[in-house]
């Protein structure tokens, strides 16, 4: 065979269309932050869509709110997984509206792995494990306030770089633990407590707006921090409150003091990550790279 010949000029136009072929395909892509999903796991989705207008999402009946990062290459949304998830496939739903007019599904399927996540027997007053008829309404409005808390949030990311730990004392392992009180009431821990002695500065974990200042039944004093599209933070059992509700903070303002309010073996702090009524595993939320995202 000669060179010029019909046959080689097809091989090297063939060579050429499945090199370009990948990049022609892959104009959008999208990335999840950790790669490995699992139950409680805070997720960052990246979306690379320079040519995007709008990007729409919903992952386990939660929607995804995606908005342009800083580079306005890439998209971002800040997900999850709840903790009580079950170990399964899911489908992350994702539709890419393009400046063409053109939409583009993005959709992936996305396993869930199992989390193994510990148990434990605490012993708390009697009063938190059967309430009285006069607790329970307490309880009742506690539950309506909160209820009102959540079902709003900031149309915008409220927060700015990555998460900061609210205390400097140790954390302890307990997000996800399965927990027995008194022997009696289960429940799963969906926070992370600190062995913030009493009276230590908690501090925001990121900037965003107080949504909630005041004592609570189980809660104690709790401060709500809404850092925008449906991502809340929760501190609780504090022994005296330094913000009050509507308060905008920016990272490491003092929120208060830790106590041993509302239903507590001792004093410590208890911090969450709600988001979009799913509890994600705060020690997650703060290995998490945000620096440059937003
Ligand atoms: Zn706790």
């Amino acid at each position: 065979m000669t060179a010029g010949s019909p046959l080689p000029r097809l091989a090297i136009f063939l060579f050429i269309a499945a090199c370009a072929y990948p990049f022609a395909a892959s104009a959008q892509t999208v990335t999840l932050a950790p790669a490995i999903v699992v139950a409680g796991s805070p997720e960052i989705v990246h979306i690379s869509a320079p040519e995007a207008k709008s990007i729409e999402g919903e992952w386990l009946g939660r929607k995804l709110e995606f908005f342009p990062a800083r580079d306005h290459r890439t998209w971002i949304a800040l997900a999850g997984v709840d903790v009580e998830a079950s170990a399964a496939a899911s489908s992350l739903q994702i539709h890419i509206h393009l400046t063409n007019n053109t939409t583009r599904d993005l959709t992936q399927a996305i396993e869930i792995h199992p989390a193994h996540y510990r148990t434990g027997v605490l012993t708390v007053s009697p009063k938190f494990v059967e309430p009285g008829p006069d607790e329970l309404k307490v309880i009742a409005a506690d539950s309506e306030i909160k209820a009102k808390v959540f079902a709003t949030s900031a149309a915008e990311p409220l927060w700015s770089g990555n998460f900061r730990a609210p205390v400097h004392s140790p954390p302890t392992d307990s997000f996800g633990t399965r927990r027995t009180f008194n022997g009696k009431l289960a429940s799963i821990h969906k926070g992370m407590d600190f062995r913030a002695p009493m009276g230590t500065v908690v501090h925001a974990t990121n900037s965003g707006t107080v949504v909630l200042a005041r004592p609570l039944y189980y809660e104690g004093n709790c401060v709500v921090i809404d850092h925008g599209l449906g991502l809340s933070t929760l501190s609780m059992h504090f022994s005296r409150i330094d913000v009050h509700e509507g308060q905008h903070v920016t990272t490491g303002d003092a929120l208060g003091l830790s106590g041993a309010t509302g239903r507590v073996t001792g004093p410590h702090l208890h911090w969450a990550v709600r988001w979009q009524g799913a509890y994600l595993d705060p020690a997650k939320l703060l290995r998490l790279n945000l620096d440059g995202v937003h």
